[in-house]
């Protein structure tokens, strides 16, 4: 099938509907090299079951993947030990707090961090990347993306730098997990891994991609390639509906229903996996979803991007529920 005009047009059209929105958050300022990048900016990108783009606004821009990586590094370190290992070490529970908060380890005390999506889970995913160095650990998974994305990628040293330098609540929660007994690599190591895999670039192209690849449990239905299985794809979309949004998860879900993860750079990724009773003309057979809009609300999510995604999900009818 050839690229539908009729959803070209709708998603320009909804893009400049949306852009005014992009006044309701500012860019991340706790990264100054985030801070800096120009709120106006908003841009999306859809991909079908056969390969169909379809790209509208600012679309060619690189950003950092930030926490949308805390998706993928599960993903990967969960393809090499299989599930049951990494929740041993990590569980999927939402915490309702802030997603660098202390509060839970000191209040709970748990025996093992709640979710992968809280910076504290995220640490710990990132530690246990297979690899004896923390080069080999994010070579590791940025091997295993550029095999989702079917091109080489790389870091971007500036956000790594602006990260590294202010990274001070980061250091403190990955002090708590060495305390805890749940990093068996050095602090400064697993911070190390973790801000790389944040600074990935990445563009809303491949972040559509690779929501088409969990909309399909792991298989991509272009390439004919399963990259992994669907017990981690089942545990990921959970993960994403629960906590992907941070503490507006809920809301998401009932506003807009569709699996995602978003992260503070203004990136978010989306994953609708098929819905064949819908009605509606456009993507019935699933999509994957990139977002770009850099000014984030008080939560940490694309302010014009989510009201986009709440209109797009209302229009053709994409919620999972
Ligand atoms: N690197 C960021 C941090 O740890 C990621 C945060 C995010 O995107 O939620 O603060």
């Amino acid at each position: 099938m050839q690229n539908n005009p009729h959803i070209q047009e709708q998603l320009e059209k909804w893009v400049e509907e949306n852009r005014g929105h992009v006044v309701l958050g500012t860019t991340a300022q706790y990264i100054p090299a985030l801070g800096n990048e120009d709120p106006a900016q908003l841009g999306i990108c859809m991909i079908d079951e056969e390969g169909n783009y379809y790209a509208a606004g600012d679309t060619e821009k690189e950003f950092t993947l930030q926490s949308v990586s805390k998706a993928l590094s599960f993903i990967a370190v969960c393809c090499h030990y299989g599930l049951d290992y990494v929740l041993e070490r990590v569980d999927v529970e939402p915490t309702g707090e802030a997603f660098n908060s202390i509060i839970p380890f000191e209040i709970h005390r748990p025996n093992k961090p709640f979710n992968p999506f809280i910076n504290a889970g995220a640490i710990t995913v990132s530690a246990l990347l297979p690899g004896q160095t923390p080069q080999k650990k994010f070579q590791f998974l940025l091997e295993f993306l550029e095999k989702l994305v079917g091109h080489p990628l790389e870091m971007d040293q500036e956000v790594y730098d602006s990260e590294w330098q202010t990274s001070h609540r980061n250091r403190a929660l990955a002090y708590y997990l060495k305390e805890a007994n749940f990093l068996d690599i050095e602090v400064e190591e697993a911070l190390d891994i973790y801000i790389s895999q944040c600074a990935i670039k990445i563009n809303v192209k491949d972040l559509a991609l690779i929501g088409l690849i969990i909309g399909y449990d792991g298989y991509n239905p272009i390439t004919k390639e399963r990259h992994f299985s669907d017990d981690i794809a089942q545990v990921v979309k959970v993960l994403m509906v629960t906590c992907g949004m941070y503490n507006s998860s809920g809301n998401f879900a009932a506003h807009v229903g569709i699996p995602a993860k978003s992260g503070v750079s203004g990136g978010i990724l989306a994953a609708v996996p098929p819905k064949l009773h819908s009605q509606t003309y456009a993507f019935r057979a699933g999509a994957g979803i990139g977002v770009y809009g850099p000014a984030i609300d008080v939560q940490g999510n694309s302010a014009a991007g989510t009201m986009m995604l709440k209109q797009i999900s209302k229009e053709w009818d994409l919620s999972i529920f």
